[in-house]
């Protein structure tokens, strides 16, 4: 399987289905987020899985202790393959959320999120969080890694410094653009291959994939450019 992700940022399930029915099961895992979640609800997650993608739920469950150890469970009984936290909920609600988990033969990776990459610096103060957002980013992976989560999912430029302190992690990166492509609305991107090679585990790729005239063909570009070795 490759370490790509796509994720599924649409606004209408119709628009879902004609991109799933250009792309491969066997390429690419899908992400699917609030907005795609709050419109087609499990029956969507359910109806993707069965034709054979496996699903990161990107829900980024942020609540007290109880609520989010239920919350993983539901998405552990849907069966995805994925879901995530927020890592500023804490310790107390990272640790239930895993205990919940540890009672599935089969369960889906747990992931943090540490620091939204949308805040600045001043945006972090505002809400009084005074370090800046590469030690916000260090502490929280910490913190997540100490509760017994799988990973977190981190910019391609945080993840060289967070591999070497947690080997063995799942580093999920998204701002992945191929040579030359446009980077939308994304800062700082990497292609495919650096990302890896610079420590990432898993991709997640939107726009260069689901706006692309053909979605086939971009995936093939996404994954050549994985292959490639110099
Ligand atoms: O279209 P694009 O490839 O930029 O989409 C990236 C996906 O990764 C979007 O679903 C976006 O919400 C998500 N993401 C991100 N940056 C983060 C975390 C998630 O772009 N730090």
């Amino acid at each position: 399987m490759s370490p790509l992700i796509i994720a599924l940022d649409f606004a209408r399930v119709e628009q879902v289905w004609s991109l799933i029915d250009r792309l491969d099961a066997k390429q690419c895992r899908l992400k699917v987020g609030k907005e795609l979640f709050t419109r087609g609800g499990p029956v969507l997650v359910e109806q993707l899985q069965a034709r054979g993608f496996e699903i990161f739920l990107d829900l980024k469950f942020h609540d007290i202790p109880h609520t989010v150890a239920q919350a993983v469970s539901a998405a552990a009984d849907l069966g995805v393959w994925m879901v995530n936290v927020h890592a500023s909920g804490g310790r107390r609600m990272m640790e239930a959320a895993v205990t919940a988990l540890a009672e599935y033969q089969k369960r889906p990776h747990l992931i943090a999120v540490t620091v939204l990459t949308s805040m600045e610096d001043a945006d972090l103060h505002e809400v009084g969080m005074t370090m800046d957002s590469d030690a916000q980013v260090r502490l929280l992976a910490d913190l997540a890694m100490s509760c017994g989560l799988d990973g977190v999912v981190c910019s391609g430029h945080e993840v060289s410094a967070l591999r070497h302190v947690h080997p063995g992690s799942l580093f999920v990166t998204p701002g992945i653009r191929p040579a030359g492509s446009s980077a939308d609305d994304q800062r700082r991107t990497l292609t495919p291959r650096l990302a890896m090679q610079a420590g990432a585990t898993h991709l997640v790729v939107g726009r260069p994939v689901t706006r692309a005239a053909d979605p086939a063909a971009a995936l093939s570009g996404l994954l050549l450019d994985l292959a490639s070795s110099d």
